[in-house]
């Protein structure tokens, strides 16, 4: 990768926090600023996440999301506003995150994520995060993910609780894709989404945050991979807690004779939603 290491001076001062580390400095900063994260959902997960990617000077930011902000959001969903309400998500964290921080470029995409577009798009980004509440769009992003190469950091929420993990098996051998931990959907209805069983608001923005962490780790090439494990986080008991995940030989998707080889299975009418 061609880094550009030309700094103004008011990046050095912006940047400054991270220039100091030694496991940034400017390489590290020039890095974030070349990098192109896609932003899937403008949600609970999704408004700590673009907010602190485009804070951190990541220089180009997609948000995908099909939804308006409503009066209910705003209890977790702190990228958008009491006056924004009715605003498209995607566009109402375009503006949040452009306020922090003018310089980053961001696309918003305001669009329900499908079979028919998620490649293109995955196409034009190096790394992807999940920030949905939805098992349709979830199955559908990891798939794409690993027929187009792409890394997925994937959060989720529910209630008091929260999961992380990193998806990269094109990049770390042996390591699991999602289907290798969730082979196929549950069964609809089976389990229950943020609008129905409710969510700490401070839980999604603390997992937003850990995803953020992640996202900027792996572009910095800096500390262990969260790859081949997952973080679960119990809020109530203040407890964290990481368990191996392996690839599955037998995974539909990754394994020795994957079955899944395009997104054909997920070309049937469904439900796109953010936390
Ligand atoms: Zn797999």
């Amino acid at each position: 990768m061609d880094l550009d290491l030309d700094f103004t001076e008011d990046e050095i001062r912006r940047y400054s926090r991270h220039i100091l580390l030694q496991d940034v400095g400017g390489t590290g900063q020039a890095r974030l600023k070349a990098a192109r994260v896609l932003v899937v959902g403008a949600g609970g997960l999704g408004s700590p996440l673009a907010l602190y990617l485009a804070a951190a000077g990541i220089g180009t930011i997609g948000i995908v999301d099909d939804d308006r902000v409503e009066l209910s959001n705003l209890q977790r969903q702190i990228a958008h506003t009491t006056d924004r309400i009715g605003a498209l998500k995607a566009e109402s964290a375009a503006v949040a995150a452009k306020a922090i921080n003018p310089d980053v470029h961001i696309e918003p995409f305001n669009a329900r994520l499908d079979a028919d577009n998620v490649l293109g798009l995955l196409g034009r980004y190096d790394i992807v995060c999940d920030g949905t509440d939805n098992f349709t769009t979830r199955f559908l992003l990891a798939d794409a993910c690993v027929l187009a190469r792409r890394t997925l950091v994937s959060a989720a929420v529910l209630r008091f609780e929260g999961q992380l993990s990193v998806f990269k098996p094109h990049l770390h051998e042996g390591g699991p894709c999602y289907r290798c931990l969730y082979p196929e959907p549950p069964p609809p209805g089976s389990v229950p989404t943020c609008s129905e069983a409710g969510v700490l608001g401070a839980v999604t923005g603390v997992m937003g945050t850990l995803q953020a962490t992640e996202v900027l780790k792996e572009i910095l090439e800096v500390g262990e991979s969260l790859s081949g494990k997952l973080l679960i986080w119990d809020a109530l008991a203040t407890r964290f807690r990481t368990v191996r995940l392996r690839a599955d030989p037998d995974c539909a998707l990754c394994g020795r004779a994957a079955t899944i080889r395009d997104l054909s299975l997920h070309h049937s009418p469904g439900q796109a939603c953010a936390v």
